[in-house]
């Protein structure tokens, strides 16, 4: 069914969602308020298109299609036969509102409006609107073609049967649309926050650089880019934003914190790429010093066999880390809640504790941190232990809940925090997660896979080792 969609604002959003639109068979038209605008979006969109043919990822008369479908225009007037309007306009409230009520004067009954915004409250949007129910937000990604999740708001006003419209809609287009309760940063922008945070943080204690945090997040933790590269590139002002904003409309809860290295990076216009200057100097990460295998272990037993002794003598047979091994007489053990150095005390012997792998088969590093005992000797078998599983090794420090695992099990508690605020279900965060910021997993998924008790546990430990109520997992744990 051939249906019509107003787009305002021919910016990059606009001109993106234009081009999903007509690409899924729907007349588009495009107005914004300045010619200049109109004709570099056009620019955008050809470029866009040029792209996807020279890739051989659309067909010439495809992309010509797509083309003569899109009418470009400085008058709302035209709009008047269109069945949904997004607007994707600046970021600022009164000029948005200013824009839907001359809409109202120019749409049919029927038609539902919509907005892209990424910040502002939906339901305060749509105060003042004749028809608030036919009101709702539609918030696509960057780039608009190759991100699929599309967060379709609530507002307070929304009607449901508009919301399952907009859903609706948003499969046709090909997208993955989760309904989300009208919260600042919606699913993506306040559930993401940990990953930057965590990052930061890591970077901040001084004692693992960029490069080493990145590459364990991404080799370990089975992210696509880690935290630091990331934020380099998203820009730290614009990241910076984001998490303040966040902050502040929860009214500073400490969930939501910024880091201070974020603002110390913002103040001194080390803003990232863009800058040519931000974590990494020319805003690329460096290639990670490996510690490479020196050689072969002659000898791994797994199990905890090797360790009853020691930990009988402890009273703590029941928190025996299961994945533990002996390789040529050092002991080396599988991401536990616990730092290396707890565990030496536990063990009354030198441990070297692997970080988290999202999935230990596949990931190509194995990220590990020595306790106090541990001699360069231990070290070097530690690494020649990751060499015969077919893995790189790096060396991070001994922090509570090391990289990775602090990484997600902060992920997760974040997802499982959103859900008891009703923000969304279960399911839906992890979809909003994986499609809005291409995690390899939903945080809950993973938190569940692991063992929630797990991540809770060591959740709780850097709780009581950082005395930081950032990380207690009561959200978690009710999951
Ligand atoms: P942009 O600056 O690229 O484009 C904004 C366009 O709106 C410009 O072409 C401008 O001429 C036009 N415009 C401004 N005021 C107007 C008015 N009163 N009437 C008609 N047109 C007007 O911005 P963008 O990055 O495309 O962002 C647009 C919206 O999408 C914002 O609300 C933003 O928060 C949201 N958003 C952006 C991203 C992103 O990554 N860029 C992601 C999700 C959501």
């Amino acid at each position: 069914m051939e249906r019509i969609i107003g787009v305002i604002g021919a910016g990059t959003m606009g001109t993106g969602i234009a081009q999903v639109a007509a690409r899924h068979g729907c007349r588009v038209i495009v107005h914004d308020d300045k010619p200049a605008s109109l004709e570099r979006g056009r620019g955008l969109l050809a470029g866009a298109l040029g792209a996807l043919v020279e890739k051989a990822r659309l067909a010439p008369g495809q992309a010509a299609a797509i083309e003569e479908r899109i009418t470009w225009t400085d008058q709302l007037g035209p709009l008047a036969s269109a069945a949904v309007v997004i607007e994707a306009i600046i970021e600022d409230l009164a000029a948005k509102q200013h824009v839907f009520r001359a809409l109202e004067d120019v749409v049919g009954p029927d038609c539902i409006l919509a907005t892209n915004t990424s910040s502002l409250a939906v339901s305060g949007m749509a105060r003042g609107l004749r028809q608030a129910g036919r009101f709702a937000g539609l918030h696509f990604f960057n780039p608009v073609p190759a991100m699929k999740l599309v967060e379709v708001i609530r507002g307070e006003a929304t009607a449901p049967s508009v919301a399952e419209r907009l859903v609706d809609m948003m499969k046709d287009w090909g997208k993955v649309p989760v309904e989300v309760r009208d919260v600042p940063g919606f699913i993506v922008n306040r559930v993401a926050r940990p990953f930057y945070a965590e990052g930061f943080a890591a970077l901040d204690e001084g004692e693992a650089d960029a490069a080493t945090i990145d590459r364990v997040l991404q080799d370990c933790g089975g992210f696509r880019l880690g935290p630091l590269a990331l934020a380099d590139m998203i820009g730290h002002d614009i990241n910076y934003a984001a998490a303040s904003g966040v902050y502040a409309a929860y009214d500073g809860r400490t969930r939501f914190r910024p880091q201070p290295l974020q603002a110390r990076l913002v103040e001194t216009g080390a803003l990232g790429r863009k800058a040519g200057r931000g974590i990494y100097d020319d805003a690329a990460p460096k290639p990670v010093a490996r510690l490479l295998p020196p050689g072969i272990v002659s000898e791994v037993r797994q199990g905890p066999v090797a360790l009853t002794g020691g930990l009988a003598a402890g009273g703590a047979a029941a928190e025996l880390p299961v994945d533990a091994y002996e390789a040529d007489g050092v002991l080396l053990m599988l991401a536990d809640w616990r730092r290396a150095a707890t565990l030496e005390r536990m063990l009354g012997r030198p441990v070297v504790l692997f970080d988290l792998c999202r999935d230990f088969e596949t990931a190509p590093t194995l990220a590990f941190a020595g306790s106090p005992g541990v001699t360069p000797d231990m070290t070097a078998k530690a690494a020649a232990f990751a060499g015969l599983c077919g893995k790189a090794a790096v060396g991070i420090p001994d922090r509570p809940g090391l990289l990775a695992l602090r990484v997600w099990a902060q992920l997760a508690n974040a997802a499982a925090d959103a859900v008891a605020d009703g923000v969304a279900r279960a399911g839906d965060v992890d979809l909003a997660m994986r499609f809005g910021t291409n995690y390899p997993e939903g945080p809950i998924a993973l938190a569940r896979r692991l063992g929630v008790d797990f991540m809770a546990s060591a959740l709780r430990n850097v709780a009581a080792e950082t005395g930081d109520d950032i990380y207690r997992p009561e959200a978690l744990v009710d999951l």
